[in-house]
């Protein structure tokens, strides 16, 4: 199929996709009644269900097998929380709003959709200013051009007052991870204050997004599932042997900066060796998320991982790889895995005033030496007046950082806020060299960040289940969802409106909830009708009580699969216990 074929197919998927998912209760704009809301969206019943149960398969795999803590943070944290992560400062997308209809656009968006640009995101503004003007780029909305509109850096993040009146402003959070960070000094104690340990939480977050679009895709309310592994970086390693033989598709910098550049198929094991992912915890949770998406249902043939180009990646961030899955021939960021060295906590340490730092004891106590003032104060006190106490900490910090200070007769300090440099004779300073002898050392740990976006990974999850093929001549639309997530597991039918068959029909929905199976009972429309619907939200399996079920001697259902329509007739005796078998993945309809 050529590209183009390929992506108007792909736009109509996408399209008739959103249609399903309002008609059959996936999701659908919120506030409707209201005349709607852009960048907010509900998840009806089976939308619900579908992100209850990747959520839950994400907890299984990154909290529970991995060993780590979940914990839940509320969604308002006060402002100083955000001057530490850098959010109130640099928290901006790049906004450029049309001088006709006043509709407001992503600037870097408008860029990459119409140029060559690919990551306009770590452009100046002035460069994005200039690269409008010199492509005589046009609003997106009305087509009047943008040349010469100021482009300005946007917060993304929502403001809210915190108790009555202004005074104490807090910030719905933009990422969840800010929740786990500020509680290290708490959660450390948990760990009972050994590394590595890993805290993750599912929730809410929160972004006043410029333009969103793409339904779930770009929201101003979405679901973050996050994990932060704490690691000492001179001892601790990830199990990569465990995932050295996971296959990926990488595409890295250097294939997206080479003008052929393309993917590469290889396995996390030789991408290591080749140092093509240059940290080997990145190169951890790349292997074990790889398998997890497959297993909740994402097209491994339209996955892969890309690494951030040099201008995308944070400064403190040593290496950063986003999953990424196709979507109407556009790739699409599902999460973001980076290893964030010390900046996190180095930043609250410094902000706040707990700590969080962890006391690495050492195998053997360690003598060193440690310079020390015990200055004169009856000097001091009368040279410096109120300022004397500010003298003492700049003494302090200047010993402990560079003792060649104290060699001459005087020594110099600057105090903050002053240009003039003070000159205090050294023996004043009551300068020495001990040694001491220490069991080990404060520091602060490096995390390893693998956060992941839950609704574009549903929307994903239902764009790569969706498929259409004929039944008995008649044209069927089904969602091929993996049994793991799928919202509903069996439908069961009682054939016609009969009081026999209905009560079979009862006590089997009994029997199968109570194996833990999800079920939904429909006894409206004829079977044809009923399977279509179940089909359509992509209910694995569905149960007819006809009347061979109540006149023979045993008592057997026509048990159908959804994909293949193959239809069986089963005991009802047995079917809670087959049905939850498949549904753990120890048995196949198929072997049946
Ligand atoms: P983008 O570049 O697409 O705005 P991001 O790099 O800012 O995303 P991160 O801060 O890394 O995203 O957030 C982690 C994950 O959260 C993303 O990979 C994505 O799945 C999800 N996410 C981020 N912003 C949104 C949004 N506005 N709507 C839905 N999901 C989002």
């Amino acid at each position: 199929m050529s590209e183009q074929t390929r992506s108007e197919t792909a736009e109509q998927t996408s399209e008739k996709l959103v249609e399903l998912a309002k008609r059959r209760g996936y999701f659908f704009q919120s506030s409707g009644a209201y005349g709607g809301v852009g960048g907010f969206y509900s998840f009806g019943p089976q939308g619900a269900a579908l992100k209850g149960n990747v959520e839950d398969a994400w907890r299984d795999r990154f909290a529970v097998q991995e060993g780590n803590m979940e914990i839940d943070a509320p969604t308002i944290m006060p402002e100083p929380v955000f001057e530490a992560s850098g959010h109130l400062d640099g928290f901006d997308d790049m906004l450029v709003e049309c001088p006709d209809c006043g509709e407001s656009h992503r600037a870097d968006h408008v860029v990459e959709d119409n140029t060559d640009y690919e990551d306009a995101e770590s452009l100046p503004i002035p460069e994005v200013e200039e690269v409008i003007a010199e492509h005589e780029l046009v609003c997106p909305s009305c087509g009047a051009g943008l040349a010469g509109q100021a482009v300005e850096a946007f917060n993304l993040m929502f403001e809210t007052n915190i108790g009555p009146g202004d005074s104490d402003p807090g910030y719905l959070r933009p990422e969840t991870a800010q929740g786990i960070f500020v509680e290290f000094p708490r959660l450390k104690e948990y760990a009972r204050n050994q590394l590595p340990f890993g805290v993750t939480q599912i929730g809410r977050a929160y972004r006043n997004e410029i333009s969103p679009r793409r339904s779930i895709i770009r929201t101003r309310e979405f679901t973050q599932a996050e994990l932060e592994y704490f690691v000492d970086p001179e001892e601790d390693e990830p199990d990569l042997e465990s995932v050295e033989d996971v296959e990926v598709t990488l595409y890295p910098a250097s294939e997206q900066n080479s003008e052929d550049g393309g993917e590469l198929e290889i396995t996390i094991g030789e991408a290591v060796d080749e140092g093509i992912i240059a940290n080997e915890w990145v190169a951890y949770y790349l292997g074990v998320a790889k398998p997890w998406y497959g297993a909740v249902g994402v097209d491994m043939d339209r996955f892969r991982f890309r690494q951030h180009l040099s201008g995308e990646r944070a400064h403190y961030a040593a290496d950063c790889w986003d999953a990424e899955s196709e979507i109407d021939g556009n790739w699409i960021e599902l999460a973001g895995f980076a290893y964030r060295s010390d900046y996190d906590l180095s930043k609250h340490d410094e902000y706040s005033d707990d700590r969080f730092t962890i006391f690495k004891q050492y195998d053997e106590p360690k003598t060193v030496e440690r310079a020390t003032v015990d200055p004169d104060m009856s000097y001091l006190g009368p040279e410096f007046g109120g300022a004397a106490g500010d003298v003492v900490d700049e003494l302090e910090t200047l010993a402990e950082r560079d003792r060649s200070a104290f060699e001459g007769d005087v020594v110099e300090i600057e105090l903050e806020d002053e240009s003039e440099t003070h000159e205090i004779p050294v023996e004043k300073t009551g300068f020495s060299v001990d040694e001491e002898t220490i069991a080990g050392e404060h520091i602060v740990p490096h995390v390893v960040e693998p956060s992941f976006g839950v609704d574009r990974l549903v929307y994903t999850v239902l764009h790569h289940a969706y498929r259409e093929d004929e039944v008995d001549g008649e044209e069927r639309t089904y969602l091929e969802l993996e049994p793991e997530v799928a919202p509903t597991f069996v439908g069961v039918f009682p054939l016609q409106n009969d009081d026999d068959l209905e009560a079979v029909a009862d006590d089997i929905v009994d029997d199968l909830r109570d194996a833990g199976l999800s079920v939904t009972y429909d006894d409206s429309g004829n079977i044809g009708r009923r399977y279509r619907r179940q089909d359509e939200v992509g209910t694995p399996f569905c149960v007819t009580v006809d009347y061979e079920t109540i006149e023979n001697e045993e008592t057997t259902v026509t048990v159908r699969e959804r994909d293949t329509t193959d239809q069986k007739r089963l005991p009802v005796e047995d079917l809670a216990e087959t049905l939850a078998a498949i549904r753990e993945g120890n048995l196949e309809f198929e072997d049946l």
